[in-house]
């Protein structure tokens, strides 16, 4: 995805136009915004441009969308650390786990269920932490009937 530089942060396509046209209407665009020397990234937004690979994911930080970051070796290595922990239980698997892992699995072969048992999780782990959900969702839904048995008496 292509991005733009801004604030020592990164904005998405969308988000660094819309931050130019505005930094624009307030008459504070350089002279030029194409001759990208003659301006700061701090001032101006810079780009758009690629954003290269990097040891994280990036996220747009004016609207948070996701930037499909190419991820470096090390970035990788994070990323499935993060799923083996997940899949252990010691991490949430959040929307944001889920939204880079939905996006990687399908465009990096480093991201996949081989690397990831690589990392030496094993089914064992995997099953007792399903297992686990499993109970908690019973657990959750016996409550909510008994919420809803008490509110029918009331
Ligand atoms: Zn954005």
């Amino acid at each position: 995805m292509l991005v733009y530089v801004y604030a020592a942060d990164l904005l998405c396509e969308d988000c660094g136009k819309k931050c130019r046209e505005e930094l624009t209407a307030e008459g504070k665009a350089p002279e030029d915004p194409d001759d990208e020397v003659s301006y700061d990234s701090d001032d101006f937004p810079k780009g758009p441009t690629e954003e290269g690979s990097s040891d994280s994911p990036s996220h747009c930080s004016d609207c948070g969308c996701f930037l499909e970051t190419e991820l470096t070796d090390v970035g990788v290595d994070e990323l499935l650390s993060d799923c083996e922990r997940a899949m252990r239980g010691d991490r949430e698997a959040n929307d944001v786990l889920l939204q880079w892992v939905d996006h990687y699995e399908g465009n990096d072969s480093r991201v996949s269920l081989s690397a990831l048992a690589n990392t030496g999780l094993t089914i064992a782990e995997i099953l007792h932490e399903v297992a686990r959900l499993d109970g908690e969702v019973k657990r959750l839904s016996a409550e909510v009937e008994h919420l809803q048995a008490k509110l029918r008496d009331s």
